[in-house]
């Protein structure tokens, strides 16, 4: 018989290694809600046209990796790429916006994106997200930042570097826009073909290109931050200001534009030695109006839940859950008894183990010592 292999690009999160989810995942719960933020979970498929219309046609994530397939209704699904369209969208839907002003929404699971399966890159990977709906506060930018830093320390990352630039508005990036264009057309046979490609398409992601070539080309090219309005680069310097009054230090990175298209303003990446960014984010004023809603200024991150337990597991062992008490049986009286007295201690709130094999007393020991338990609880015959 043939054995069924998981699809490539996908991992089963083993016994050995949950105690890492889960550790995560209760930090992120236990901060996130001291900071009034509410957690809302959406599908996991959506219609294909929230994605092109909210990311945008030209970004790699829409354009080339997406999950996408008619289902037998006829109509084209996506699984989500990413967590913000969908959060958006039920904002949108359920009306949240009246609610009374400002949401804080996190939400945690999985994703779906179309990649070359790589170390810290799959196809179903996790990310935990924020999103701050209903705020263009300048505050909100700090806070947002300092909400996903505490997080990253929390779990004990201190060495992640903390990257921001600002996108400035819509005029400050179609002014930009032109300036690079006309910088780059020149080198246009010498660039490599992805940014051949997004010359035309959506020029600012050449900044974010990995090819040395192109890397060099754009040493003088201009600088997005010489475009920015005065308003958006004040408002960026109040951001950078807030970051400072609350200790958070932070690297600008003037090639920093993200891929999803609904940036403006603020935006900002985490940063690993290992894996690169570990996650990001940034501000979409535009984004709940350009699926319908209303006007609603936005900011918010999302974090690789995979990079940030990958940097996890070489600083520290799996947070784990030893028993308190093995209980040890054999015969038959023994043994019937052995199940009730687990009952009955786990209702106290003990955690029990008990062994099922009736093997040998030396045997049953073996496997009581490696339970890590604190006390072994013996019924024999006797
Ligand atoms: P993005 O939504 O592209 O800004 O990604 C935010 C974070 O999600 C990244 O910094 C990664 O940590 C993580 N991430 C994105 N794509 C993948 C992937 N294919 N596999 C694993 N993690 C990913």
């Amino acid at each position: 018989m043939v054995v069924i292999q998981a699809i490539r690009g996908t991992r089963d999160i083993l016994p050995g290694e949950v105690g890492y989810w889960q550790f995560v995942e209760q930090t992120a719960r236990e901060i996130l809600g001291r900071a009034a933020c509410l957690e809302i979970r959406t599908p996991i498929f959506e219609p294909t046209e929230l994605f092109e219309r909210g990311i945008g046609e030209a970004t790699d994530v829409v354009g080339k990796e997406m999950y996408s397939f008619m289902d037998k209704g006829d109509r084209s699904l996506t699984l989500r790429p990413e967590g913000t369209a969908g959060v958006v969208r039920s904002y949108i839907g359920n009306k949240l916006h009246g609610v009374g002003g400002l949401q804080r929404l996190w939400y945690v699971g999985p994703m779906f994106r179309y990649e070359r399966p790589q170390a810290g890159r799959q196809r179903q990977f996790h990310q935990l997200g924020l999103e701050m709906l209903g705020t263009a506060a300048v505050r909100a930018d700090a806070e947002a930042i300092a909400l996903a830093m505490d997080i990253l320390a929390a779990v004990g990352l201190v060495d992640i570097r903390l990257e921001v630039n600002s996108l400035g508005t819509k005029e400050d990036r179609v002014s930009y826009r032109a300036a690079l264009v006309d910088y780059l057309t020149p080198y246009k046979e010498e660039l490599d073909p992805d940014s051949q490609d997004r010359l035309t398409r959506n020029p600012l992601r050449i900044l974010d290109s990995k090819v040395e070539r192109t890397q060099e080309i754009l040493q003088a090219a201009p600088l997005l931050g010489t475009s920015l309005s005065v308003e958006s680069q004040q408002r960026f310097d109040r951001v950078l200001s807030l970051l400072t009054d609350l200790g958070i230090q932070y690297e600008i990175n003037p090639k920093l534009v993200r891929g999803l298209d609904y940036y403006s303003h603020t935006a900002f990446e985490f940063q690993s030695v290992r894996f690169g960014a570990v996650g990001g984010g940034g501000r979409y004023d535009g984004l709940v109006q350009e699926l319908g809603g209303p006007e609603t200024p936005a900011i918010g991150w999302a974090i690789g839940l995979e990079r940030l337990i990958g940097l996890l597991q070489e600083l520290r062992s799996a947070p784990g859950s030893a028993m308190d008490v093995y209980i040890v049986s054999r015969g038959e009286k023994a043994e019937a008894q052995a199940l009730g007295i687990a009952q009955k201690l786990r209702s106290t709130g003990l955690k029990v183990e008990m062994d099922l094999s009736g093997s040998a007393f030396n045997k049953q020991f073996g496997r009581a010592d490696r339970s890590g338990a604190r006390v072994c609880v013996i019924l024999g015959g006797e």
